[in-house]
């Protein structure tokens, strides 16, 4: 049943987060040396997740996108994956991932039922990836990028822009994602939990995006459809598609039918949020079905929440969570609660 939050958004799409481990360090993400990672007792198991899944549906859920961390860490993800996909009210089953692991994975990903898949890629050139990243396995990327377009046929591809990081390779992003069945969309640096290198200099607005594709191409034309958010799509004059997420410039509150849930159960209704729902408690004591949809609709019919328009009409823009904090409390990290 459709439930709808104060602003009267409803909740359809639902992020996942299997881990809190990575194995990459991006600079925007995870900069820091150490972390405090979430206690292993406390991660969901895949029967639970899909208890929560189950929850989440009878509230209006259709759409779910498995996350991290690194998903492809989680041990036998594909068995997460058949639990999901034999679930018929979901409609869209999509994963997003850094690409490390998919060589060797993409084809049982397939077969499990994943119907799409996203891979974040911010830069083609190895130095530049293994300063942004602290890995050195942009090889790989490359070879699972080749994989999943050869296994699911089509494909996304994610890039954080971030000035005089990676803001001059937009055109060969472009080229390269033509070459791999992909359809490339910019990211606007964001100030989320975690992020605790972000400047305002260094976000590259979707203006300034389309600028440096429009000299190099020619006319840009934006693409009308009504379900596209978070991303805008535009073509190019050749008809390559490409989108735009402007999250930090121009954010999409107004439509976000999205909330997230941690690996280890908790719920939080925005990216930006301090405070989650703790799921994980009802669920390991015992409650039916009916009492976690109860738990899911009533919070999100209190929902109110618009955190990226929030920031953007702050004046000072302070990390968003001081490092101390996120010491003390993983929650609040980027990685943690998915992307
Ligand atoms: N590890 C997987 C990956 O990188 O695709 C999934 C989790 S990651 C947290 C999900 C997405 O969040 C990635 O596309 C990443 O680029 C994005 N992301 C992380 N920090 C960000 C930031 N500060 N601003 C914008 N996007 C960010
Ligand atoms: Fe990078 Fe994703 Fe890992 Fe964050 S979770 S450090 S964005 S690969
Ligand atoms: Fe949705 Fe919060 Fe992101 Fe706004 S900031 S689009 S409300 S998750």
């Amino acid at each position: 049943m459709e439930t709808r939050d104060r602003f009267n958004r409803p909740l359809r799409n639902l992020r996942l987060s299997v881990t809190d481990r990575c194995n990459l360090r991006c600079q925007y993400c995870m900069p820091e040396e150490h972390y405090t990672w979430l206690p292993r007792e406390h991660l969901l198991s895949f029967e639970e997740i899909s208890a929560l899944v189950d929850a989440f549906i009878d509230v209006g859920v259709d759409k779910v996108r498995l996350t991290g961390g690194e998903p492809l860490l989680r041990r036998d993800l594909p068995a997460l994956i058949r639990l999901l996909a034999a679930k018929p009210a979901i409609g869209d089953l999509a994963l997003t991932t850094n690409g490390v692991l998919l060589a060797e994975q993409a084809e049982a990903l397939r077969a499990a039922g994943l119907q799409r898949i996203t891979v974040s890629l911010d830069t083609l050139n190895p130095e530049r990836f293994t300063a942004l990243t602290r890995r050195h396995d942009l090889d790989r990327v490359h070879t699972g990028i080749a994989a999943a377009s050869s296994v699911f046929g089509a494909l996304k591809l994610d890039t954080v822009v971030i000035r005089e990081v990676n803001d001059r390779e937009l055109i060969a992003l472009v080229e390269y994602a033509r070459t791999v069945h992909a359809e490339i969309r910019f990211i606007e640096y964001m100030d989320v939990g975690g992020a605790t290198h972000w400047t305002r200099e260094a976000v590259v607005s979707r203006a300034e995006i389309l600028e440096t594709l429009e000299q190099h191409y020619g006319r840009i034309e934006p693409i009308l459809e009504r379900h596209s958010a978070p991303a805008e799509r535009f073509a190019l004059p050749d008809g390559t598609t490409f989108g735009i997420i402007a999250s930090t410039t121009a954010p999409f509150c107004a439509d976000c039918d999205r909330s997230r849930v941690t690996a280890d159960g908790m719920w939080f209704r925005c990216l930006y949020a301090s405070e989650g729902t703790d799921l994980r408690a009802p669920l390991r004591g015992g409650a039916s079905r009916d009492e976690l949809s109860g738990i899911l609709r009533t919070g999100w019919q209190q929902r109110a929440d618009r955190g990226a328009e929030a920031r953007l009409a702050s004046r000072t823009r302070e990390p968003l969570v001081p490092l101390s904090t996120l010491k003390s409390n993983p929650h609040l990290e980027m990685h943690t609660r998915g992307g």
